[in-house]
């Protein structure tokens, strides 16, 4: 197994800049360890060796000339099936789109490629990113690195398990309710939603338009920082594209003192059905953030308790309408084109061969939700709450700079576990939903195990619109200062 596995991409990326290793190592090595270990850990439905090798030789060539693409060029990346590439199958983890490949580069693949960064392949998901573990992807689950028998969190969970597996230095993740955050939490790595409109959505197939949000997933929160700033800023073909200057997240993730920082803790997002480890782990890093000079007070945010309900209204709502596209006809999988059946049966016999029961459930769900005659008392009436949790964010940061709670409930769970219980799938997102549906930023970064099952916890760190860097400002601090007690990165503990 070569060294270079472990390194982080800013080591990586100074390793490939001065020349004393090629890009082309550096992705052979972990298409090396693709090979390796993938067959158990199932992080990736495409592996794109070809062309990541030919990209590697570019870059190489291109520093050779004096010509370094970025602060990331020639780095490896995991990108989750949900972004279009050109050429490149994307299923989005369904059955439905098998066989499709897009025409064109989604833009945070496009800026990802100026920049120079090698994209390996396309990593599993929930399909069409709607779970928490990965296991409703049509193409079988992901499992955790930490523990083969469970789940990496969802619906990220190949881009996670890509990171804690050492198959990448970085990857994307989108999040809508979670996704990027959640499978961070329970793979030890670090995962960021950015500000709503911060990345252009533009080729990041939908699931829910209003809440979509691509991220950075890496192993250290200066990786994270320096993906961030790639791939975020104002893009014209994204209609909710926000067009000001990305905040920097790399200059704030620079590890300095938080002395005087306000801090609130969520009241609403611990306590009950938070695993005692969990809880246990976050009280420790309140702790140590009052050590270090922050100021902790409790926060309540009322409408927060309601989040769950008004998001598995919503996403349903907008998944139902966006997914109506899929219909055998333009895309992927087609199923009794025979001559015997109308246009009308070819769709539906497509749209039931190729979506599977989540999906189904949701786009009945929404489909529901949104008929007359129901649309004010479930839709409309979600809309109100959103519009309360929102008012509870706005009145918090009047108070405080950033908020923490746990970023889940609990730990990993066993494959299986959850699969057939919907609520209880859908109550691992109790803690990251506000933020999604108030459109604000959060990241997740890893603070221990837990002492009943030695599995990673999360901490979410929550801030205002367009303060992104405030994550990486904390998130930064959070980080050293606990490497500093454990002697060693947290992604080292990892079972090889
Ligand atoms: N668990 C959430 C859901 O199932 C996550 C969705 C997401 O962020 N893509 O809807």
């Amino acid at each position: 197994m070569s060294e270079l596995i472990r390194k982080t991409a800013v080591e990586l990326a100074q390793l490939i800049a001065s020349g004393e290793v090629s890009s082309e190592e550096v992705t052979r090595a972990h298409l090396e360890r693709i090979n390796e270990v993938d067959g158990d850990v199932h992080a990736f439905l495409y592996v794109d060796e070809t062309n990541a090798l030919e990209a590697a030789r570019e870059v190489d060539k291109n520093i050779q000339a004096g010509n370094l693409q970025s602060p990331l060029a020639g780095v490896p990346l995991a990108l989750k099936d949900v972004l279009t590439m050109k050429d490149v199958p994307t299923t989005c983890g369904s059955k439905i789109l098998e066989g499709w490949k897009p025409q064109y580069d989604s833009t945070v693949v496009t800026r990802l490629r100026n920049a120079g960064v090698i994209i390996l392949g396309k990593t599993n998901m929930d399909e069409f990113a709607m779970g928490s573990s990965t296991e409703y992807s049509a193409y079988g689950p992901t499992r955790n690195p930490w523990d083969l028998t469970r789940i990496p969190g969802g619906s990220g969970g190949g881009s996670a398990a890509s990171l804690a597996a050492f198959e990448a230095p970085l990857a994307i993740g989108t999040d809508t309710g979670g996704s990027i955050r959640q499978p961070a939490a329970v793979t030890g790595t670090v995962g960021v939603k950015p500000t709503y409109g911060g990345v252009s959505r533009y080729g990041l197939v939908a699931l829910a338009s209003s809440l979509d949000q691509a991220g950075p997933c890496t192993r250290s929160v200066m990786d994270a920082a320096l993906l961030h700033q790639l791939i975020a800023g104002y893009d014209p073909m994204d209609s909710t594209s926000i067009n000001s200057p990305v905040p920097d997240v790399v200059a704030a993730a620079k590890n300095q003192s938080i002395k005087g920082m306000k801090i609130g803790l969520v009241k609403q997002l611990g306590g009950e059905g938070y695993q005692a480890g969990v809880r246990e782990r976050f009280d420790e890093v309140v702790a140590l953030l009052g050590s270090l000079g922050a100021e902790v007070i409790e926060i309540s945010c009322p409408s927060f308790e309601y989040a769950l309900a008004a998001y598995y209204l919503i996403l349903p709502s907008e998944c139902s309408s966006n997914l109506a596209k899929f219909d055998g006809m333009r895309y992927g999988l087609r199923v009794g084109d025979d001559g015997k059946h109308s246009v009308e049966e070819v769709m539906s016999l497509s749209r039931a061969a190729g979506f599977g029961p989540e999906v189904k459930r949701r786009i009945m769900l929404g489909t529901f939700a949104l008929s007359s005659g129901y649309y004010d008392a479930y839709y409309g009436s979600a809309q109100k709450v959103r519009t309360l949790i929102a008012k509870d964010f706005t009145d918090a940061f009047s108070q405080v700079d950033v908020l923490i709670s746990p970023t889940a409930p609990t730990t990993a769970f066993k494959i299986g576990d959850k699969v057939d219980d919907p609520l209880a799938m859908y109550l691992n997102d109790v803690a990251t939903i506000p933020v999604n549906l108030a459109g604000n930023c959060a990241m997740s970064i890893p603070i221990g195990l837990a002492k009943e099952d030695n599995l990673p916890v999360g901490l979410q760190i929550m801030a205002p619109v367009m303060a992104d860097d405030r994550l990486y400002f904390l998130g930064a601090v959070i980080e050293a200062a606990l490497e500093a007690q454990w002697g060693h990165r947290f992604i080292e503990k990892v079972p090889s």
